[in-house]
């Protein structure tokens, strides 16, 4: 039987929102300090949650949350990446 207890809470470091962890997108600081989309969520590293949404990805980056929760700088790229995966995992 499915058991709420079971599955983690983490907090969107956009909205502050807490939602199960499986519905959130995870960022990594691995520990070469590069920063990477961890789709499966097993990547070793600090890693940072966000919602599956733009504006939560978009805010994020625009007001350098991401920076300051994981001390890595995050690449140009990045936005379309998350933004790839974000339209590649949409349910
Ligand atoms: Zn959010």
């Amino acid at each position: 039987m499915f058991c709420m207890a079971h599955q983690p809470i983490r907090t969107c470091i956009a909205c502050r929102s807490k939602r199960m962890k499986y519905e959130l997108l995870r960022i990594v600081r691995t520990p070469a300090k590069e920063l990477k989309i961890d789709v499966h969520q097993k990547k070793q590293g600090r890693g940072a949650y966000l919602c599956f949404n733009q504006a939560c990805i978009r805010k994020a980056l625009k007001k350098q949350i991401i920076q300051r929760n994981l001390g890595v700088q995050v690449p140009p790229d990045f936005e379309k990446k998350l933004l790839t995966v974000l339209n590649g995992e949409s349910r």
